[in-house]
């Protein structure tokens, strides 16, 4: 599939429809206009995933890093990556959207934006910004606690209900929380 999600509407599914670990990812970039590496390969591999095509997504990095960047450094430092995740350069492997195990389990370092926010943020630091976007402070509370039990996934679950006014099915990958979500909103 490809092409049925238009980048215009990113910011409006970033904050109805997409996990914590992409929202941030998202947000980040509105806010530098730039992601390290392996930000801009958890965000593009999603975005693959949930529809936006090749062409979108070139348009879609390119407006936001020429911001900071000329349009010359983009072409030769970033563009060669946008293609690459759509399988367009090097061993030309069309490379799948990271799983909810992938992202939990890499390694995040200060100034990263990648990684799961249920692991890798700080439960305080989570919780202010659970509450900056209207998160209940009950359901913040339920959230921290499974945190602290380092039961990510299912915090994560516990977003998508206190986002969509019902549960999820068990999240375990972040192109199908996705997916769920648009269901859900119909
Ligand atoms: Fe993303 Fe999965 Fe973490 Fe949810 S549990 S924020 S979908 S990595």
């Amino acid at each position: 599939k490809g092409g049925e999600i238009c980048i215009e509407d990113l910011d409006k599914h970033a904050r109805a429809s997409y996990p914590l670990c992409m929202r941030f990812l998202h947000e980040a970039l509105r806010t530098h206009h730039h992601l390290r590496h392996f930000g801009r390969l958890q965000y593009g591999l999603f975005l693959k995933g949930i529809g936006v095509s090749l062409q979108d997504a070139m348009r879609f990095w390119r407006e936001e890093f020429t911001r900071i960047m000329d349009v010359d450094k983009f072409e030769k430092e970033h563009a060669y990556n946008v293609r690459y995740n759509y399988g367009q350069e090097g061993k030309r492997t069309n490379y799948t959207p990271y799983s909810c195990m992938k992202i939990i389990c890499s390694s995040v370092g200060p100034g990263d934006h990648h990684g799961c926010p249920f692991k890798h943020s700080d439960v305080k630091i989570l919780a202010n910004k659970l509450q900056a976007y209207g998160i209940s402070s009950q359901y913040v509370g339920e959230i921290s606690e499974l945190v602290k039990g380092n039961h990510y996934q299912v915090a994560c679950g516990k977003y998508f209900e206190a986002t969509h006014g019902k549960p999820s099915n068990g999240i375990q990958h972040p192109n199908q929380y996705f997916e769920e979500s648009q269901v859900a909103l119909g």
